[in-house]
């Protein structure tokens, strides 16, 4: 499907279904080198802001659910990662904001932002072993992808791809940031919770827009 609001919301309310199959999931990496809370976490966003999809109007853009996404993420979840990607979101709304229908380019410019907002709010750096080691990498195939003169849809798989090896390159890693730094050598071997939420989220966009 072309990557507008109809893509928005499969991506939002898909998302909502894949983390809330992979709750315990996520909950067991970061019971592993954090408090066990990361996929009850990215549940309760996304359950949230369902209720609110249905009240966005179908002339709506992408930019605008994005926004609405941001804000229930910034306002339901305790814990790093509501404002994480809560400011992923935010600024990836702001890069397509007006858009009705992102191009190549606008799928680069709203992954990037969305990045660049972790990165912002959170000031981890590649090899931290947090989300950005999912998102960076994600980015950087969206950008080789648009070069080789791919489509919205090929640049999101690739982006999702990316972020899945990015996630599991995260496991033999001691970690920089967030709770898991506290545990030193000993997060060596598990996998970041916030690199895997990462990839399912952004294998969702690329389903999203295969559909
Ligand atoms: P909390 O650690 O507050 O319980 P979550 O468990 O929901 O929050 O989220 C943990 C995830 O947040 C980590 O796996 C990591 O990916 C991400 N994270 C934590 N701190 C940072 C940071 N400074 N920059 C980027 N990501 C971070
Ligand atoms: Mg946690
Ligand atoms: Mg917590």
């Amino acid at each position: 499907m072309s990557v507008d609001v109809a893509w928005a919301q499969a991506w939002i309310r898909s998302s909502a279904q894949v983390l809330s199959e992979h709750r315990a999931e996520l909950n067991t990496l970061d019971r592993e080198i954090g408090d066990g809370d990361h996929g009850e976490n990215m549940d309760r966003g996304f359950q949230a802001v369902l209720p609110k999809l249905d009240a966005v109007p179908d002339a709506a853009t992408p930019g605008e659910l994005l926004k609405t996404l941001a804000a229930t993420l910034i306002s339901t979840v305790g814990g790093a990662a509501g404002p994480l990607y809560g400011t992923a979101y935010l600024k990836a709304a702001a890069a397509v904001s007006g858009a009705a229908e992102l191009d190549g380019p606008a799928v680069v410019a709203l992954l990037s932002a969305g990045r660049d907002g972790i990165v912002l709010r959170g000031k981890a750096e590649s090899g931290d072993k947090t989300m950005v080691d999912a998102w960076t990498p994600a980015v950087d195939a969206a950008i080789e992808a648009e070069a080789a003169g791919a489509g919205p849809g090929l640049i999101l798989a690739a982006a999702a791809d990316a972020a899945e090896a990015g996630a599991v390159a995260t496991e033999p890693w001691v970690a920089r940031k967030g709770r898991a730094s506290y545990l030193g050598e000993r997060a060596i071997g598990h996998r970041d919770p916030g690199a895997q939420s990462t990839a399912l989220i952004l294998r969702c966009a690329a389903d999203a827009a295969a559909q």
